[in-house]
């Protein structure tokens, strides 16, 4: 690692756990390289090293002090890294998770960009649809990042849903203490809040290829939702297929993917990335990935 830094003038690591597949590694090199940038993405993989989550606190240090630029973070160290840091951006502060770590004359400052990353995408791939009662599956990290970009666009209410309850109802606490009482809420009954629901989310891992199938019986959707989702592997969920075939506006993962992916460089680097450019390299590096395993970063 040494020799690279004394070559390179951005150096960037991604902390995670099985992030072999990852495709950030090209999504950032190939885009410096467009902009004359000399930059490397080094792989910081916790399993290979054999270290637990909670160790991230060192492999940060080392790679401060070997010069790297910063690093993405990703599962399952998002939420550990924090206490790390010395100091936060707000939106890292308010989901108390972060993606994106930038050292900057000894200091280590986290921020996260897959709230705004969401919400570039959904501004972009699904203009003008209603927001007045928006489903979200899923809240854990993903759908920590998805419920505040929500807010941020204007939903009037967010019902956030998890198979483990209790997962749900700290993130609807927080979003109703920041963004107002009547924001979000817990659903009793899933089926009737999807009925009267504007759009639909999916934050869960449910419709990866390692995870299969849909997060929700699909007989509950119907033609007047909007269906949003994260998963990026692939990019055709069963859920967007579904809702596709009955008419529904749609918007896959691989916007979120690519727009936290520039939002993280322009932080690193200074320098603003072509979303557009990020968008068709992610495409076509999204068609010709192995069918392993994807997670972002
Ligand atoms: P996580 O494990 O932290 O959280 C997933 C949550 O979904 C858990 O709380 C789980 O209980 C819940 N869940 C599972 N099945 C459910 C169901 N059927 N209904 C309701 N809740 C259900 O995972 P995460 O880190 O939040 O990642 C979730 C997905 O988001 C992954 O597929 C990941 O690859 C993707 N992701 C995409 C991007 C992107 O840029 N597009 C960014 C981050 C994460």
């Amino acid at each position: 690692m040494r020799s690279i830094t004394e070559h390179a003038s951005y150096v960037v690591g991604l902390i995670g756990a099985d992030i072999g597949p990852s495709l950030s590694p090209s999504l950032h090199e190939r885009e410096a390289a467009e902009l004359g940038l000399r930059y490397v993405y080094e792989r910081i993989d916790i399993h290979e090293l054999g270290l637990a989550p909670e160790r991230v606190g060192e492999l940060l240090r080392e790679a401060q002090r070997l010069g790297f630029t910063g690093v993405n973070v990703t599962h399952p160290c998002k939420q550990t890294v924090v206490e790390h840091l010395t100091e936060l951006s707000s939106d890292a502060a308010a989901l108390g998770a972060v993606n994106t770590v930038v050292f900057d004359h000894g200091n280590a400052v986290g921020h996260n960009t897959d709230s705004p990353g969401f919400q570039e995408s959904i501004v972009r791939g699904l203009p003008e649809v209603e927001m007045n009662r928006v489903v979200l599956l899923g809240a854990g990290g993903a759908g920590a990042a998805v419920a505040h970009a929500a807010m941020s666009l204007g939903v009037e209410r967010l019902l956030v849903a998890d198979t483990d309850r209790d997962r749900a109802d700290s993130p609807a606490r927080s979003l109703r203490r920041r963004y107002g009482a009547d924001r979000a809420s817990v659903p009793a009954r899933l089926a009737a809040e999807l009925a009267r629901a504007d759009g639909l989310i999916n934050a869960t891992p449910i419709g990866m290829a390692t995870h299969p199938g849909a997060p929700v019986p699909l007989e509950l959707l119907h033609d007047r939702l909007w269906v949003a989702d994260v998963v990026y592997r692939p990019l055709e969920t069963e859920l967007l297929r579904h809702a596709r075939r009955l008419g529904c506006r749609t918007l896959d993962g691989g916007g979120m993917a690519v727009f936290q992916a520039a939002l993280s460089f322009a932080l690193f680097t200074g320098h603003k990335p072509d979303h557009e450019r990020m968008l068709r390299h992610f495409a076509r590096l999204a068609e010709d990935a192995p069918a392993a395993a994807m997670r972002s970063g």
